[in-house]
């Protein structure tokens, strides 16, 4: 850990692995021997095309994407994606199934709303987004034209442990909070979307992983740079794309292939998350509200169930450079997030200090 560096536990924009900030100081001021610095390229130039091909190959090759999909480097973040999906996949019957999981789900819902037919087939509102409904093929409406799932609820810190059986209807999933920290079958999904700022690097970039069959009838009046289509025959260069957050992201990707890949980083991520759950599991104070076989390994939500005490410990492990662990504005309590480029230390560490704090505290 360098110096002045704090364990930083924001949900988004979030930690980044600091061998990759080095790299990007190291790079600042004249990229390769282009004389100048990412952000000062264009990006129709030679070594700007090598940045965002590599970026795509080594996403490709880590995700184990398949040829028939499309990737995309996009703006507007996940949110403009809760729009896009229903305004290029409402094709046929404009029936779309929603999983409602938590608030990224209800605004993906309503978005669709606009343009179709929503179906919410199940929601884990009854218990506060505690829990992940455990669906079956025939909870699902054949005649959809896509059904959507948010992967990892990053308020709530819950996951699917299972893809959804939706037959041959297409799965969409909002994997903003989870991608490159596990294994993800591609294959299983229509269409995958993530804003990068959780987990691949900074704001400013969206990546979308769509399959080819799935591209070309958007509904009518769908605006062009709204159209996927348009990114996927333009190589995402149908306009300027945020080329320096792509650039961060080929870092970040060459990071986690120098550490082995995914398969690796998902052993880290449960070994992190399994030093935090067990501490919670047996603490007197603090306790997580969600269901066991549920728990997100990248967001970890926890509350004393005083909301005075909360406040203090937030406080106090801001004091001990343990930063950004208030839980979201909408539920309170505590959030520990704990994507790939938070290290095992850092989870230890904080554990250590929750233990102290109760021993104090309790
Ligand atoms: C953060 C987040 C969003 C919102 O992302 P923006 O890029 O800010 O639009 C949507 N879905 C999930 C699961 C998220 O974690």
């Amino acid at each position: 850990m360098a110096k002045d560096r704090v364990y930083n536990f924001s949900a988004g924009p979030s930690m980044l692995p600091l061998s990759v900030l080095q790299k990007a100081a190291d790079e600042m001021l004249s990229y390769g021997d282009s004389g100048m610095s990412v952000m000062e390229m264009s990006h129709r130039s030679k070594p700007y095309e090598a940045i965002i091909g590599e970026a795509e190959a080594l996403l490709r090759e880590l995700m184990e994407i398949p040829n028939n999909y499309k990737v995309l480097f996009l703006q507007g973040g996940a949110s403009t994606q809760f729009a896009m999906v229903p305004m290029n996949l409402l094709r046929r019957s404009k029936k779309a199934d929603y999983i409602i999981t938590g608030q990224f789900a209800k605004k993906a819902a309503a978005e669709c709303e606009k343009f179709g037919t929503v179906n919410r087939v199940a929601s884990s509102a009854d218990k506060t987004f505690s829990y992940i409904p455990k669906l079956s093929r025939a909870d699902f409406d054949s005649d959809a034209d896509f059904c959507h799932i948010t992967y990892n609820n990053t308020i709530f810190g819950t996951r699917y442990t299972y893809v959804p059986d939706t037959g041959n209807v297409p799965l969409v999933a909002d994997i903003s909070s989870i991608i490159l920290s596990e294994k993800i079958d591609v294959t299983k999904f229509g269409l995958l979307y993530a804003g990068a700022q959780k987990n691949m690097g900074p704001a400013g970039l969206t990546v979308v992983i769509v399959r080819e069959d799935l591209l070309g009838e958007p509904l009518p009046g769908t605006p062009t740079m709204l159209t996927y289509t348009t990114h996927a025959e333009n190589g995402s260069m149908y306009n300027t794309p945020p080329t320096y957050a792509i650039y961060i992201c080929k870092l970040i990707l060459e990071w986690l292939r120098d550490l082995g890949g995914i398969g690796e980083m998902e052993k880290i991520n449960a070994k992190k998350a399994a030093i935090l759950y067990d501490f919670l599991d047996r603490s007197k104070l603090f306790k997580t509200p969600v269901a066991k076989e549920d728990r997100s390994m990248m967001n970890v939500t926890f509350v004393t169930g005083d909301a005075d005490k909360d406040a203090a410990f937030v406080q106090a492990a801001a004091a001990a450079g343990f930063v950004n662990l208030k839980g979201h504005r909408s539920v309170g309590g505590m959030r520990a997030s704990i994507y790939n480029a938070m290290p095992i230390e850092g989870v230890e560490k904080l554990v250590a200090f929750m233990e102290e704090f109760e021993r104090n505290n309790g």
